[in-house]
């Protein structure tokens, strides 16, 4: 509550200003790419046991009111290929944000694309190939279905002779993390969809508002000048995890299909889940020799131009942007980075 209260003092009073000031003398300017998944409608966010807003996906409302605030803090919202070409060419020209989009849920045509036309910026969707143009939804998120599809307040679940409370949303959604963690704990990625589908039997499929783009929505897309369409990998395995011939599969298939379906370049990749254990340079090597010009993380930051082009840090996009709205503003501009940064050298002085 403190913290909070001094970094809407701080922000208030224009000291964040200060803070990218001295960000931009010492380091110069940054660009800050942003992160998130579902843009889900104002109605559906109204619902409190609504598994997406649990989940921590933002609505239409709150992704306007986030695109706002960071055109009013001056920040330039650019394009992937135009902050890679400032880094290529060492010249980052001012503080900008590049907006991203993972996963590749419907929502991003119906929802995020005519609030990217209202305010006229671009934005890149990654997406994971293998659930285009099923009716499927990516692992972790049939386990989500699943338990939220169930009308008990327990569910048994035989894989591991366990039961999970399923009593609220908030439990329902909890419970569904811990087992996705038990899976990835003990199984290798490969049996994970096989795993589910058999535990689940085929109750684990989206409902009519939580589905994927399909192949004809992805044309739609690319055909949109605001919008880039990148690679996320082809199931959404944690590449780590993987050995690494399904993971070199896991990034190839992804940016063939894409490439070949829709006739089209892909230059950039996201790893799944992305941070800083899930991937390594053998997944750098293999993107890199396949052409791909940037890999975007969720490791936290700001980036300037001595940026590693195969591990961009991003910030996460706020569920609640108001609410939200100093921290939110605090780690676009790279505060927490910064402050470590000075506390480590005070620490190292004294
Ligand atoms: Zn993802």
């Amino acid at each position: 509550m403190v913290k909070v209260l001094l970094k809407k003092f701080i922000i208030g009073f224009g000291l964040l200003r200060s803070i990218r000031w001295l960000q931009r003398k010492l380091r110069g300017p940054g660009i800050t790419v942003i992160y998130g998944h579902r843009v889900i409608s104002d109605e559906d966010f109204a619902n409190p046991a609504n598994h997406s807003r649990i989940a921590g996906h933002t609505c239409v409302s709150d992704l306007s009111n986030a695109i706002a605030l960071l055109l009013e803090h001056g920040y330039k919202i650019i394009s992937i290929d135009e902050a890679v070409q400032q880094f290529a060419k060492g010249e980052i020209k001012q503080d900008s944000v590049v907006l991203t989009f993972d996963d590749g849920f419907e929502d991003n045509l119906t929802n995020l694309l005519p609030i990217l036309k209202k305010y006229d910026v671009p934005a890149t969707c990654y997406i994971n190939s293998s659930v285009i143009g099923t009716n499927k939804s990516l692992w972790f998120q049939s386990i989500l279905n699943y338990f939220f599809s169930l009308d008990s307040k327990r569910v048994f679940v035989k894989l591991n002779s366990k039961e999970y409370d399923i009593s609220t949303p908030k439990r329902t959604f909890r419970s569904a993390f811990r087992f996705t963690r038990y899976l990835q704990a003990e199984y290798p990625p490969e049996e994970f969809n096989r795993l589910i589908e058999e535990e689940t039997n085929k109750k684990c499929l989206p409902s009519d508002k939580d589905k994927h783009l399909s192949w004809d929505d992805l044309e739609t897309l690319k055909n949109e000048p605001l919008i880039t369409l990148g690679a996320h990998s082809f199931n959404h395995y944690p590449l780590a995890m993987c050995d690494n011939s399904l993971a070199e599969f896991e990034i190839l298939e992804s940016i063939r299909q894409l490439e070949n379906k829709l006739d089209i370049k892909i230059d950039h990749f996201s790893y799944p889940r992305g941070h800083v254990e899930d991937f390594n340079d053998f997944h750098k090597q293999v993107l890199s020799s396949a052409g791909i010009s940037s890999a975007v993380s969720t490791i936290r930051g700001v980036n300037r131009l001595n940026v590693d082009m195969y591990s961009i840090k991003r910030v996460g996009l706020p569920a609640n942007t108001l609410e939200d709205k100093y921290d939110f503003m605090w780690h676009v501009a790279g505060a927490p980075q910064l402050l470590s940064k000075l506390k480590n050298k005070v620490r190292a002085k004294f």
